[in-house]
């Protein structure tokens, strides 16, 4: 289905040993390998064309810029937005999530008594800002709950979105669990009721095609390092119309149009919202990711991850006591618990032999609370896993659970 050989050539790291054995990356949710058309893309900038941009008048800053406002170009379009300065650069989803978090408190969207929705499965980058905001505003923040499957309560839902309800803050795809959101529903009914949207696609990006202008949402957010780019880069985007009536957050250059002591007017989208030097390398690098992953396919991908998922649950299931968290029409995930294994025993084993999986609680605090447990340990597949990968993983748990037991 997939060639991961010649996939796996484009990235170096996966060619080292880790403990005398070869590496099997399977902290994938955590973060992404760098292929050689993304690090080729940031050495190409900074040997080529480093400058500082938006004012130079000379050649390099002139290219830069252009290099710059290309990649938001290509990156309006894998997002399907309708026009490219929807498309604000941020660090990170954090830095996104709390971007729009600090504009609504400073314009007034959000109020005392407003109610701010979110799920159990959200990230704490999808909790603690809103926790601020209420802390701030006396808006008050409500959970749609989580069935014993891992999918979000529906019914539930339904009961908690009413006319108080001013934004509802939802996370695509569980980045602990695997489940996927039935995002275009729940925001079509949050805005039957009048509420901003915000989609923390963090989780989806790597793996789902994204379509901001069928999905209905009012802001989307994600992280370069979870698609194959960098650290420190991310996207907001947000809808032309709303991020218009929106004051900026940080001050500072570029986002001004005039400044005197007296007063300040501010630049235009996408500029307003993007104070200072940006991470000019990592947004060059974000467009070759999705680059990257447009020639092999969202579809395709998404195949392959699901596929390799269902084959190391396969591999699992006959083990005594295994718990799978999630439903098993995953995304590429597979989180899991084993009766009297603690996950970070089971997980420092497998990195012994050569497999990195993540154990933990995985940024997902409340989401472990509603189970009963303080974490699982969660394999997490890219487009460079092969189904040998797999196999390696499978035999290193049957391998752990027999040392421990
Ligand atoms: N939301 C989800 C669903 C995530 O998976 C992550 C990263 N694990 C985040 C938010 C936070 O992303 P970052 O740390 O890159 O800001």
């Amino acid at each position: 289905m997939f060639d991961t050989d010649l996939i796996k050539t484009d990235f170096p790291i996966l060619d080292r040993k880790v403990n005398g054995c070869p590496l099997v990356y399977l902290d994938n949710a955590a973060t992404t390998q760098k292929p050689r058309q993304v690090m080729d893309a940031s050495r190409h900038y900074y040997e080529a064309l480093n400058s500082n941009i938006h004012r130079g008048t000379h050649s390099l800053a002139r290219s830069a810029t252009a290099t710059f406002e290309k990649a938001r170009i290509t990156i309006a379009s894998h997002l399907r937005a309708a026009a490219t300065e929807e498309v604000i650069f941020t660090s990170g989803t954090t830095d996104g999530i709390n971007l729009v978090a600090n504009v609504l408190a400073l314009s007034g969207t959000i109020q005392a008594g407003d109610e701010i929705l979110i799920s159990t499965l959200e990230h704490h980058s999808n909790i603690v800002p809103w926790q601020m905001l209420c802390q701030r505003t006396g808006a008050v923040l409500k959970v749609i709950p989580c069935l014993d499957d891992g999918t979000l309560d529906q019914a539930a839902f339904k009961t908690l979105l009413s006319p108080r309800t001013n934004l509802l803050a939802l996370t695509w795809v569980s980045n602990a669990f695997g489940t996927i959101i039935p995002v275009r529903e729940m925001t079509a009914a949050a805005k039957a009721v009048g509420a901003l949207v915000l989609i923390d696609a963090a989780q989806a990006a790597p793996h789902l095609p994204i379509d901001v202008q069928t999905l209905g949402a009012d802001f989307l957010v994600l992280s370069g390092h979870k698609v194959y780019a960098t650290t420190g880069i991310g996207v907001l985007w947000g809808k032309a119309s709303v991020l218009n009536g929106l004051p900026p957050w940080r001050g500072g250059g570029e986002m001004i149009k005039d400044v005197t002591f007296a007063r300040t007017t501010y630049n235009e989208l996408p500029f307003k919202f993007e104070a200072g030097t940006p991470n000019i390398e990592g947004a060059i690098a974000l467009a070759a990711a999705f680059d990257y992953i447009n020639e092999l396919g969202l579809a395709r991908i998404h195949e392959w991850e699901c596929h390799l998922a269902g084959l190391a649950v396969q591999g699992l299931k006959d083990i005594d006591g295994l718990r799978l968290y999630g439903p098993q029409d995953h995304s590429g995930i597979v989180s899991f618990g084993i009766e009297g294994l603690h996950h970070y025993d089971l997980g420092t084993l497998l990195d012994q032999m050569g497999v990195a999986v993540r154990t933990g609680h995985h940024c997902c605090q409340p989401l472990m609370a509603r189970f009963g447990i303080t974490g699982t340990t969660r394999a997490s597949f890219a487009l460079y896993n092969s189904e040998t990968d797999v196999e390696a993983f499978v035999a290193a748990v049957h391998k752990t659970v027999t040392m421990l037991r």
